[in-house]
C-alpha cells in the first residue's frame, strides 16, 4: 500500500449570520419563527503539493445584506498566518454561489478550477429559472468568464477528481448542479469539507433538506455520499453550520473564532 501525504486544513470564518429565518434555512421552514444562523468559511490547504485556497468568500460590499456581518477579509487573515494571497497559485472552487466565488481578484497569480457542471449552469440555460439564479450574482460570474479567457480557468470533468495525492474532489450536485465536496488525507485520517451540500448538520442528521436547491433527490443523497465519505460527523466539516466554530480551536488566541484547525479531533458538544 502506498503512503499517502497528509495535508494540513484551516478554516479562516470570515462572516457570520447570527440568526435567519427557518424558511431561509430548511424547506418548509416557518418564515417568521427566528433559528441559529449561519457561519461563512473559507479554506486553506497546506501540504507537500503546496497550498490550496478551497473557496474565496463573499465581496465585503455585501455584508449587511440578510443581516450576515463580514467580519474578516480572508486573503488578509492568510497573510497573518504565513500564506500570501498573491503567490498562491491553486484556488479549488466547490461551487459559484456569491459568498464562495467573490474576491477572486485577491489572488493575482492563481490558477482557478470549478466544474464544469457549475460552469455550465451559470452560463446557459438555468439561470433563466429564478429559483436557480437566487444565490448567484452576475458580477462573480463576468469575473469567472475574464479568467476563462485570461487561461486561468480550468474545470473538473470527473465525478470523482484527484487533485493531487491526499486531496480528491467529488461532484454531488443537488444544491448547485456542480456542487463539490473536497476528501482529504490529515493527519488524523480523510475528512471531508463538505462546502453547501451539507449547509448545516441537521441535514445529514435528519434529512432535513436545505431552502434552496438544484435538485431536491440529488441534494438528499449528497447528504449521505457527505456522511459516507466523511467516516462519521466528527470527521465531516459542515459549510455553513456555527458549530464548527464551537467544536473545533482556533490556531492560536490571537486568531480566536477566525482560522479553525481541522486537522485535531472536534471537541463536539
Ligand atoms: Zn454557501
Amino acid at each position: 500500500m502506498i503512503d499517502l501525504p497528509t495535508h494540513e486544513v484551516y478554516a479562516i470564518r470570515y462572516a457570520t449570520q447570527p440568526q435567519r429565518p427557518e424558511g431561509s434555512t430548511f424547506l418548509g421552514g416557518d418564515p417568521k419563527k427566528m433559528v441559529r444562523g449561519l457561519d461563512f468559511f473559507t479554506y486553506v490547504i497546506k501540504g507537500p503539493e503546496g497550498t490550496f485556497i478551497v473557496d474565496t468568500g463573499f465581496n465585503a460590499d455585501l455584508s449587511g445584506d440578510g443581516g450576515r456581518n463580514f467580519l474578516c477579509e480572508p486573503s488578509e487573515v492568510m497573510n497573518k498566518f504565513g500564506i500570501d494571497p498573491k503567490t498562491v497559485k491553486k484556488v479549488l472552487l466547490t461551487h459559484a454561489h456569491f459568498d464562495h466565488v467573490g474576491n477572486l481578484d485577491h489572488y493575482p497569480q492563481a490558477e482557478f478550477a470549478i466544474h464544469v457542471e457549475e460552469m455550465n449552469s451559470i452560463t446557459g440555460p438555468d439561470i433563466t429559472y429564478t429559483p436557480f439564479r437566487v444565490a448567484y450574482h452576475k458580477r462573480d460570474t463576468k469575473k469567472l468568464v475574464d479568467l476563462l479567457y485570461e487561461e486561468r480557468l480550468s474545470f473538473f470533468t470527473e465525478t470523482v477528481n484527484k487533485v493531487a495525492p491526499g486531496i480528491e474532489f467529488h461532484l454531488v450536485g443537488g444544491h448547485s448542479r456542480g456542487q463539490m465536496i473536497l476528501r482529504i488525507h490529515t493527519k488524523r485520517g480523510w475528512i471531508v469539507l463538505a462546502s453547501d451540500a451539507v449547509h448545516l448538520y441537521e441535514e445529514v442528521e435528519t434529512e432535513r433538506p436545505f431552502s434552496i436547491f438544484h435538485d431536491l433527490q440529488k441534494m438528499i443523497a449528497g447528504y449521505r455520499t457527505s456522511l459516507q465519505l466523511a467516516g462519521g460527523i466528527n470527521r465531516l466539516i459542515s459549510g455553513h453550520d456555527p458549530k464548527v466554530t464551537d467544536w473545533y480551536p482556533a490556531i492560536s488566541n490571537e486568531f480566536e473564532g477566525q482560522v479553525l484547525d481541522l486537522n485535531i479531533h472536534p471537541q463536539m458538544n
